[in-house]
């Protein structure tokens, strides 16, 4: 199959991922524009590229995953409807797509992941595409305190609570999306600073690899 027959068939198949998206009740069209326009099989191995558009998590190596479709565009959605613009902290960069969306949709985008190899893949992948996203190599419970305060932190991993260096590297005003609960499953968290109080507001049920670290999961 030549490049070009490749590029309209993945096209399609976005079309179709951003229609499920929008049948699972997503509406935000600067979210749903970002998802059709993020090549998201660029972020699969060559051999796993057929299944880049299936709505389903998907292993990326190293026992992670790259997240269902819907979830992404979830924290997505999530994040834009409260801090539509500005400095953004992701932890957990896995295959580096949540974060790609993010530079698309115009934000800084600053992401921290613990596993190296995920870390080089996603850094490989940047490259190539030519996004200007700040990588760091690290426990991401504990946030990335030289580049603080953000005005959004987006976690994509399954905490047991928030974790208090990240909520102090939250700006006032700040917006921090975060998978709360066990290993039976997480409640998407949404927690807005306010000065030194921090408001908290619960939504869906979600199932996401563990965060591990200082601040969070204890690892193998
Ligand atoms: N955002 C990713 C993407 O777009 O593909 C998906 C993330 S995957 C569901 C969760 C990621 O969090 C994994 O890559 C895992 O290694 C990472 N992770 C878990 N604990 C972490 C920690 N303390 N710091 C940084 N990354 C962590």
């Amino acid at each position: 199959m030549t490049e070009r027959i490749e590029d309209r068939e993945y096209s399609e198949r976005r079309r179709e991922m951003v229609e499920q998206i929008r049948r699972y009740g997503l509406k935000d069209t600067r979210v749903l524009d970002a998802f059709q326009r993020v090549e998201r099989h660029r972020f699969f191995n060559d051999a796993d590229r057929g299944y880049a558009y299936d709505d389903c998590a998907f292993p990326i190596g190293c026992g992670q995953t790259i997240s269902q479709p819907f979830t992404v565009a979830y924290m997505t959605a999530m994040l834009v409807e409260r801090c539509p613009s500005g400095k953004v902290l992701e932890i957990g960069t896995g295959s580096g797509y949540q974060a790609a969306i993010l530079d698309y949709l115009g934000y800084r985008v600053f992401t921290v992941e613990r596993v190296p190899e995920l870390y080089r893949r996603a850094s490989k992948i940047f490259d190539t595409l030519g996004l200007d996203i700040h990588q760091h190599l690290g426990d991401g419970t504990l946030g990335w305190s030289g580049h603080a305060p953000y005005d959004g932190i987006l976690v994509t991993a399954g905490a047991p609570e928030a974790p208090h260096s990240l909520l102090e590297q939250l700006a006032d005003k700040g917006v921090m999306v975060i998978p709360v609960g066990d290993s039976a499953g997480q409640k998407m968290t949404v927690i807005i600073r306010e000065g030194s109080s921090f408001d908290r507001e619960t939504f869906h049920a979600f199932a996401f690899v563990p965060l591990i670290g200082q601040e969070g999961w204890r690892g193998e």
